[in-house]
C-alpha cells in the first residue's frame, strides 16, 4: 500500500499508482490475482497471491509462469491457462485441488489486454466442511437405509432433501423426487384441507408431531401410514406402506357391512353376544319381535325378553355354554311385543373364535316355532288317542269271542287272525298266517266261494255254513260267516276282513228246544188226557166194585179183581202224570221214596219190555224240603239214562234212599240210582255234564245231566257218578245228595231271579 497523495503524480507515478490501486482492489475483494503477459512473464500479483502461492514480489516482471509453477506443468490447469491465452476465452473452475499446498482453490482465468489474468481464492475450508457434511450425510443415509421404514426429509423451504432406500423404492413410480417441492411431488395428496397437508404444516410451523394415513393416487396408488416429526432443519417423514392392510381392512369392513345388511334384511331374528354372555347386537327383526332396544350399558336385560317361567332355565343353559364353549340351543318362550303373548321360540348360537381359539363373539338366531310346537303337541295328543284306540281295538280283536281274520285278495292267504279264529280252525295263529284258505280248510267249498266273491268286491254277510274241520273230523259244527272286502282309494280290493261266529251250540240248543217243546206239548196233552180219563176211570172203578158182588161165579170174580188191580195202576199213572205236570211255586217237604216211585211208575212199561229187574231199598227216614218237580225231573233223567244204558241187554236197576250227613256235617238224604248197563268210557265220564254231550246220536239231547246238575246245585246238593265199562264188570252208579233243608236255599234263589 502507498501513502502517496493524489496530486502531483507523474506519468510513471500514475502507472505505479494504478497498479497499486488494482492490487488494493483485488485484496479488498478477498481474491488473489496475477497477470501474465503474452510471453507468460508474471507482470502482476497482489498480496494475497503471494500468500497463497510460492511467488514472491521480486519475481514479478522477471520470471515466467511455468518457472514459478513447475508443478502445474502437464496438468489440466496448464491446458486451461494456455487455452485462455490462445482462444481468448474465460474459464472458471469452482473447485480445484492444489496438491502443492494440499489446498482447494476457486479459479477464474480470463484474457486481459496485457495477456491473461488468473483470479483465485482459497476455498479449502469450505470444501473440507462440505466434504465433512457429505460424509455425515452418507453415514446417515446408511443408517436410514438400514431401517425398513421409509424416511424422507423435507427442508424448511419444503424441498425434499433426503430419501432413504426404502423411501426411494416406495416412491419409485413417481420418479426421482429428491430436491422437489413436497407440494409438487405429492400434488394429489396435499390439496387444501387434506390431512397430509395439515400434518406437514403442523410439524413445520408448530413443531408438533402427528401421524396420518393417506392414500396417494396416481402413479403410486398406495396407502401410507405417515409419521411426521418436526426435525432440526425441517421435518422428517417416516412412513410405511399399509396398502395390503387397508385392502384387508376394507374387505373385512365390506364383508362386515354386507353381513350387517343381510342380517338386517333377514326375516329371522339374529343376535350377537359378547364372550361374557351380554347381548351386543340384535337385528331389526329380533328387536321388533321383543319390542325393545338393547341397552349399550349392560346388555343383560335380554333375560326380560323371556317368559318368566323359562328365565331360570335359559340362564342356566346359556351360562353353561359360555363356560364350555358348546353350541347353545334351547326352546323357550319369548314375550312377543305385538300381542304380549308368550310364544315358543328356538334359540341357537355358536361361538366365533379367533386364531388363538379364544371366543370373540357368539352369533345367534331365534325362530318362532310356536305354531309348529302347538301343532306337534296336538299331533302327539292325536297320536296318543289313536294309539289308545288301536290298543283297544287290538285287545278287542285278541279277546273277541268272534273269530276275525284278514285275507289278501289274490291267493286268499291269511294275513292276520285272532286267537278265536285260530281256535275255530283248530290250529295256532302262527301256523295259520301265510297259509292259503283252501290249504287250511280243504273241503270248505261254500266258504271258499264266498271268500272269492268278497275278493271281487261283494260283501258276504250273515252266511251260514256247516260241516266238519280237519282238526275235529267227528264234530259237526255250524258257523255264521261274514266276509267284507276292504277297498283302496282306487276302488280295488286290498284285503278281505272275515268274521266268524261259531253257532254250533246255538243250533243244538235250537234243536233241543224244539224237542223240548214237543215233549212239553205231549206232557200237556198227557195232563189233559189224564184229567179227561179220570172221570170215566172213576166210573169204571165204581162199576167194577158193584160187579164184584159175591153172586158172580168164582172165575168171574177173579177176573174182576184183576181188572180192579190194573185199573188202580191206570188211575195212579193218570193222577201222577197230572201231578207231575202241575208246577209248584213253593218248596215242600217231600218223601224221596215217594218221588222215586212216582218216576219209576212212568217207566213201568219200558222196564218190563227191556227185561230190567228193579230193586228198591228205601231206608231213609224223614223228608227233604225241595221243589218237588225239580227233583222229580232229576230222578227222571237218571232213571231214563239207566234204562237207556241197559236197552237190549236187560239188567238190574237199583234205587235206594239213605240218611247221610254231608261233607260239612249237615244232615240230608242220599238217593242212589244204579244200573248194570254198558257203563261209560273215561272220556264220557269227563264230559257227561257238558251241555249237548251225548253218545246217543239223534236219540239224545245231551242236556239231561247238564240240567240235572244245575237243578241240584240250586238245592245245594251234589250229584256224583261212578262207572265201569269193563267186559265183565260194567254199570253206573249216580248218587244224589240233598240236604234236608235244601228247599230254603232254593226259595231264596227263586226270589232272586223273579
Ligand atoms: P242224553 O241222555 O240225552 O244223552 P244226558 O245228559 O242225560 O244226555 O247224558 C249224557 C250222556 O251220559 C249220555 O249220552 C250217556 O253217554 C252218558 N250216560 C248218562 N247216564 C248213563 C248211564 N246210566 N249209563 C251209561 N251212560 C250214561
Ligand atoms: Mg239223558
Amino acid at each position: 500500500m502507498s501513502d502517496h497523495p493524489h496530486p502531483g503524480l507523474s506519468s510513471t507515478n500514475i502507472e505505479e499508482a494504478l497498479a497499486q490501486s488494482f492490487r488494493d482492489v483485488a485484496t479488498a475483494a478477498g481474491a488473489a490475482i496475477y497477470i501474465c503477459d503474452f510471453e507468460w512473464k508474471l507482470v502482476f500479483a497482489n498480496e494475497l497471491a503471494f500468500k497463497l502461492t510460492d511467488v514472491r514480489p521480486k519475481d514479478v516482471g522477471k520470471r515466467i509462469l511455468w518457472e514459478l509453477y513447475p508443478d502445474i506443468v502437464g496438468t489440466a490447469l496448464e491446458t486451461m491457462t494456455r487455452r485462455v491465452m490462445d482462444e481468448r476465452v474465460t474459464i472458471e473452475q469452482e473447485r480445484f485441488y492444489y496438491p502443492r499446498r494440499d489446498a482447494w482453490r476457486q479459479i477464474k482465468i480470463f484474457p486481459v489486454a496485457a495477456g491473461i489474468a488468473v483470479l483465485f481464492a482459497d476455498v479449502t475450508e469450505m470444501v473440507r466442511a462440505e466434504q465433512e457434511r457429505e460424509r455425515a450425510t452418507a453415514e446417515l443415509q446408511q443408517v436410514m437405509d438400514s431401517t425398513t421404514d421409509a424416511v424422507v426429509w423435507v427442508a424448511r423451504d419444503w424441498h425434499i432433501t433426503f430419501m432413504n432406500a426404502r423411501a426411494t423404492e416406495l416412491l419409485a413410480p413417481a420418479g426421482d423426487l429428491t430436491g422437489k417441492l413436497v407440494w409438487e411431488a405429492f400434488a394429489n395428496a396435499t390439496h387444501e384441507d387434506s390431512p397430509f397437508r395439515q400434518s406437514l404444516l403442523q410439524a413445520m410451523e408448530r413443531r408438533v408431531y402427528s401421524d396420518v394415513q393417506v392414500f396417494f393416487g396416481e402413479p403410486l396408488n398406495r396407502w401410507f401410514h405417515l409419521m411426521i416429526h418436526p426435525g432440526p432443519t425441517g421435518i422428517v417423514v417416516i412412513f410405511r406402506d399399509i396398502t395390503e392392510l387397508k385392502k384387508r381392512d376394507e374387505a373385512l369392513r365390506a364383508s362386515e357391512e354386507r353381513y350387517r345388511v343381510l342380517t338386517e334384511l333377514s326375516p329371522q331374528a339374529q343376535w350377537a353376544a359378547a364372550p361374557d354372555g351380554s347381548l351386543i347386537y340384535a337385528n331389526r327383526r329380533f328387536l321388533e319381535y321383543v319390542g325393545r332396544q338393547i341397552s349399550p350399558r349392560s346388555g343383560k336385560e335380554y333375560i326380560e325378553f323371556f317368559d318368566p317361567a323359562d328365565r331360570q332355565m335359559v340362564l342356566q343353559r346359556w351360562h353353561e355354554c359360555l363356560r364350555t364353549g358348546e353350541d347353545f340351543e334351547i326352546e323357550a318362550r319369548l314375550l312377543r311385543s305385538g300381542d304380549g303373548t308368550s310364544r315358543w321360540c328356538r334359540l341357537k348360537a355358536s361361538p366365533v373364535r379367533n386364531e388363538r381359539g379364544e371366543i370373540e363373539q357368539w352369533l345367534g338366531i331365534a325362530s318362532d316355532i310356536h305354531k309348529a310346537r302347538v301343532a306337534e303337541a296336538q299331533l302327539r295328543a292325536q297320536y296318543e288317542q289313536l294309539d289308545k284306540q288301536s290298543r283297544m281295538l287290538k285287545a278287542i280283536y285278541a279277546g273277541s269271542p268272534i273269530g276275525m281274520a284278514l285275507y289278501e285278495p289274490t291267493e286268499l292267504r291269511v294275513l292276520n287272525l285272532n286267537e278265536r279264529q285260530a281256535a275255530i280252525l283248530g290250529i295256532s295263529p302262527e301256523e295259520a298266517i301265510g297259509k292259503r284258505f283252501d290249504e287250511l280248510v280243504p273241503n270248505a267249498i261254500a266258504s271258499l266261494g264266498m271268500l272269492q266273491r268278497a275278493a271281487k268286491g261283494e260283501p258276504m254277510l250273515n252266511q251260514m255254513v256247516e260241516g266238519t274241520l280237519p282238526s275235529r273230523p267227528n264234530d259237526y259244527r255250524y258257523w255264521n260267516i261274514n266276509y267284507s272286502p276292504i277297498f283302496a282309494d282306487d276302488g280295488s280290493v286290498t284285503a278281505i276282513a272275515g268274521a266268524t261266529v261259531e253257532i254250533t251250540q246255538q243250533k243244538r240248543a235250537e234243536a233241543a228246544l224244539i224237542q223240548n217243546e214237543k215233549l212239553a206239548a205231549v206232557g200237556r196233552l198227557a195232563a189233559s188226557i189224564s184229567h179227561e180219563i179220570n172221570n170215566p176211570l172213576e166210573a169204571i172203578t165204581n162199576l167194577l166194585y158193584l160187579s164184584s158182588a159175591e153172586d158172580l161165579p168164582e172165575a168171574a170174580q177173579d177176573y174182576v179183581h184183576m181188572a180192579q188191580e190194573e185199573l188202580k195202576r191206570v188211575s195212579q199213572i193218570a193222577t201222577q202224570t197230572l201231578r207231575f205236570h202241575r208246577q209248584s211255586e213253593n218248596a215242600v217237604y217231600a218223601d224221596p221214596a215217594q218221588m222215586l216211585d212216582a218216576v219209576m211208575n212212568l217207566y213201568q212199561g219200558r222196564l218190563v219190555n227191556s227185561g230190567i229187574r228193579v230193586e228198591r231199598r228205601y231206608r231213609a227216614t224223614g223228608r227233604v224240603r225241595c221243589f218237588e218237580n225239580d227233583i222229580r225231573q232229576v230222578l227222571n233223567n237218571l232213571i231214563a239214562n239207566a234204562i237207556d244204558a241197559m236197552r237190549g241187554t236187560g239188567g238190574r236197576l237199583s234205587v235206594s234212599t239213605e240218611n247221610r250227613s254231608g261233607n260239612d256235617g249237615e244232615s240230608g238224604i242220599a238217593i242212589t240210582v244204579a244200573d248194570t248197563g254198558h257203563g261209560m268210557s273215561r272220556e264220557t265220564q269227563e264230559r257227561l255234564f257238558e251241555p249237548f254231550f251225548t253218545t246217543k246220536g239223534i236219540n239224545g239231547t245231551g242236556l239231561g245231566l247238564w240240567i240235572s246238575r244245575s237243578l241240584v246245585e240250586r238245592h245245594h246238593g251234589r250229584l256224583k257218578v261212578r262207572s265201569r265199562a269193563g267186559e265183565r264188570v260194567h254199570g253206573t252208579v249216580f248218587q244224589l245228595f240233598l240236604p234236608c233243608e235244601s228247599g230254603n236255599a232254593a226259595t231264596e234263589w227263586r226270589s232272586e231271579i223273579s
